[in-house]
């Protein structure tokens, strides 16, 4: 078995492999500037009922995903918002529609990122529960690994050795 096959990628979805904001451009006006801030003032966006379903793709990422899930060990890691369940359904839809066989059976929703056992994580946020991950976290968006483009030549470097 290939080596490489042994080590366990997590992908995030939002603003990850998932462009988050060309979903909320596809709703209505009057929609987005309701959920945009409620009572408290807290962005609620992604709560807006069936936004998950809109959403594009980011660059480059369906081709990267297919790579990794070639080379690696590699599953969809990302977090649901508890209080929009169409988000739930409309993730795995994503991942079956954009993501096709080399995702199948590979998508894990979870609020506790750090409970997974792996070596990497690829995911934009720096939340509480990631930077606990106790795996490498490879914060894509944010330099040295700015855009997908980085992040394989990252992993590219780790198959040739
Ligand atoms: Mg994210």
């Amino acid at each position: 078995m290939n080596e490489n096959k042994k080590i366990v990628v997590y992908v995030d979805l939002d603003d990850t492999l998932v462009n988050f904001m060309s979903g909320v451009k596809k709703c209505p006006k009057e929609t987005v500037a309701r959920f945009e801030r409620d009572e408290n003032g807290k962005n609620q966006l992604d709560n807006i009922p069936g936004v998950f379903a809109l959403m594009e793709p980011m660059t480059g990422a369906v081709e990267a995903f297919q790579w990794l899930a070639e080379h690696f060990d590699t599953y969809i890691l990302s977090t649901a918002p508890w209080n929009n369940p169409s988000a739930w359904c409309d993730k795995l839809e994503w991942v079956k529609t954009h993501l096709g066989k080399a995702a199948y059976k590979r998508l894990i929703l979870s609020h506790r990122k750090d409970l997974l056992r792996g070596d990497y994580l690829i995911d934009d946020s720096d939340r509480a529960d990631i930077l606990r991950f106790q795996g490498k976290h490879i914060q894509i968006g944010k330099e040295p690994f700015k855009d997908w483009t980085a992040v394989l030549d990252y992993f590219k470097s780790i198959v040739e050795h």
